[in-house]
């Protein structure tokens, strides 16, 4: 790989891009502090050699672009193994989390792996131990950190409200998610450049913490362990910080007893009655289209689809809460329904919704909830009449989606498959969305009518189906529905 030495990001062309985004994380430190040279001894690194680390996740590599009297930058290089990653299996509970975050394409992205490899290859730095240096490490000095590429969920605003007061001048700026695809407006990355008079040992610890809070979505397990990891690395800073609620619950990834834990031991206060953010989302979605009950209309849509052609055996993948099954369920003509979805809390709330466990044993054979991702070929998914995708394409990203037009249309291959997914043309209508945002901020695209008929037409054409395309809910004669359903059938 090249790298322009002046900018620090990797030299590629465009093809290459996406790989080099998804599997290669990059963070540099830079001082002009004199020497400067000097931050080889506060790392513990010396600035000749390149220090390598094996991960878990992938090899991380320490080494010293530049190392001059007047100015010297170490880089901290982090290349993900998306198959180590897939095969580790961890402790119980976190294997489905894994997979969770592989089918989602999360991990390459999650700055937490950065922040875990700050921990080990910084540690000492951290604690803020130099014995060659040691007023050096006790002394604030001026130090620029860069990172090209960093999710950031909630944008600039977070990003500021987290390292401004801590001191640093942020400077943010957009990374746009695919330039093939300009549709898709703006990713969820951002490249970021901190510049503050601190502590080295101060700034390891706000990039330790804060790098995960900035993804909000650490890709390991999260227990007491992490309630206690933050106390320890950020108990100097965090108790005045005025974001504090916001990074013990995105560092401790909404686990309210755990935040609450560590926000009373840093404050005495009581935290408020915030219910967590997955749920604040799916709410944020459903105000947004609150004004025409669009989910009951969705439901009825498609469930008429699905009596019109006397389907009777029904896949609902990625079935989330179970709303389309418990729905089917009523209905007489259909022997057997199966949800299927990734997300263990969305399979657990289904489950109360069927009221699974109060059902007759003939009734409970005809309803079945099993975890799976839907971006892998998987032999449960053979032997339905009708599968449904209801409002779940968008949450997957370009290549996942090729995967799951695969698993779906060629080795599932259903006689009917339904599919929904907004209308982007509509959301102008939405008076609460602002412009150009997304329904909900997990999805990775919204479609026009046209983006969704162009692909719609093209798996059909592909995989030996018919296509045919209806509205949902008020068809506005300019901006059309807010939802599209795509009908397919061979
Ligand atoms: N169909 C439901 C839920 C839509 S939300 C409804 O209309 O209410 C999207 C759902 O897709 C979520 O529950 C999410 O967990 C699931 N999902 C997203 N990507 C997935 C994947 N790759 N594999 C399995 N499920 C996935």
């Amino acid at each position: 790989m090249l790298w322009n030495s002046r900018s620090l990001l990797p030299i590629v062309g465009h093809d290459e891009m996406p790989s080099i985004r998804r599997f290669t994380m990059l963070l540099t430190i830079t001082t002009e502090h004199a020497p400067a040279t000097d931050l080889g001894f506060l790392l513990h690194k010396h600035p000749d050699n390149v220090r390598t680390v094996s991960f878990p996740f992938g090899d991380a590599h320490v080494f010293f672009p530049e190392a001059e009297v007047e100015r010297c930058t170490a880089a901290l290089l982090v290349e993900i193994d998306p198959v180590g990653l897939v095969r580790r299996r961890g402790r119980k509970g976190q294997e489905s989390f894994t997979l969770a975050g592989y089918v989602n394409d999360r991990p390459f992205a999650a700055s937490s792996f950065l922040s875990v490899v700050i921990g080990k290859m910084f540690g000492t730095a951290m604690t803020g131990r130099c014995d060659q240096r040691p007023e050096l490490a006790a002394t604030p000095l001026g130090f620029t950190v860069e990172v090209p590429v960093v999710p950031v969920r909630g944008g600039e605003p977070v990003l500021r409200s987290l390292f401004e007061p801590l001191g640093y001048e942020v400077e943010a700026t957009p990374v746009p998610l695919d330039e093939a695809f300009p549709a898709w407006g703006a990713s969820r990355y951002w490249s970021v450049r901190l510049t503050g008079v601190v502590r080295l040992a101060e700034l390891l610890s706000h990039l330790y913490v804060l790098l995960p809070v900035l993804d909000d979505d650490k890709h390991y397990w999260v227990g007491e362990d992490e309630a206690r990891k933050l106390l320890d690395k950020a108990g100097d800073w965090l108790g005045a910080h005025p974001e504090r609620e916001l990074i013990s619950r995105r560092y401790l990834k909404h686990r309210r007893s755990l935040a609450d834990d560590v926000l009373a031991r840093l404050t005495d206060d009581a935290p408020d009655d915030q219910s967590s953010v997955d749920e604040e989302r799916d709410l944020e979605e459903a105000q947004v289209e609150e004004r025409i009950s669009l989910n009951q209309r969705r439901l009825d849509a498609v469930t008429a689809a699905i009596v019109d052609t006397g389907a009777s055996r029904v896949l609902d993948l990625g079935c989330g809460e179970g709303r389309l099954l418990a729905q089917l369920q009523k209905i007489p003509q259909i022997a057997q329904v199966t949800g299927a979805d990734v997300s263990t809390r969305a399979l657990d709330r289904a489950a109360d919704r069927l009221h699974l466990d109060e059902l007759s044993d003939r009734q409970r054979d005809r309803v079945a909830l099993i975890q799976a991702g839907l971006t892998y070929r998987d032999a449960r998914f053979a032997g339905f009449d009708a599968a449904t995708l209801i409002e779940v394409i968008e949450h997957l990203d370009e290549p996942r989606l090729a995967a799951l037009e695969q698993v779906v249309f060629a080795h599932a291959a259903p006689a009917m498959v339904i599919v929904t997914t907004p209308n982007r043309e509509h959301n102008i209508r939405f008076a609460s969305l602002p412009a150009g945002e997304f329904r909900h901020r997990d999805h990775r695209f919204e479609w026009t009518r046209a983006e969704f008929a162009q692909w719609a037409e093209r798996v059909a054409s592909i995989h030996g189906y018919k296509v045919r395309f209806a509205p949902i809910g008020d068809d506005d004669a300019e901006v059309g529905p807010p939802t599209q359903m795509a009908v397919f059938s061979r």
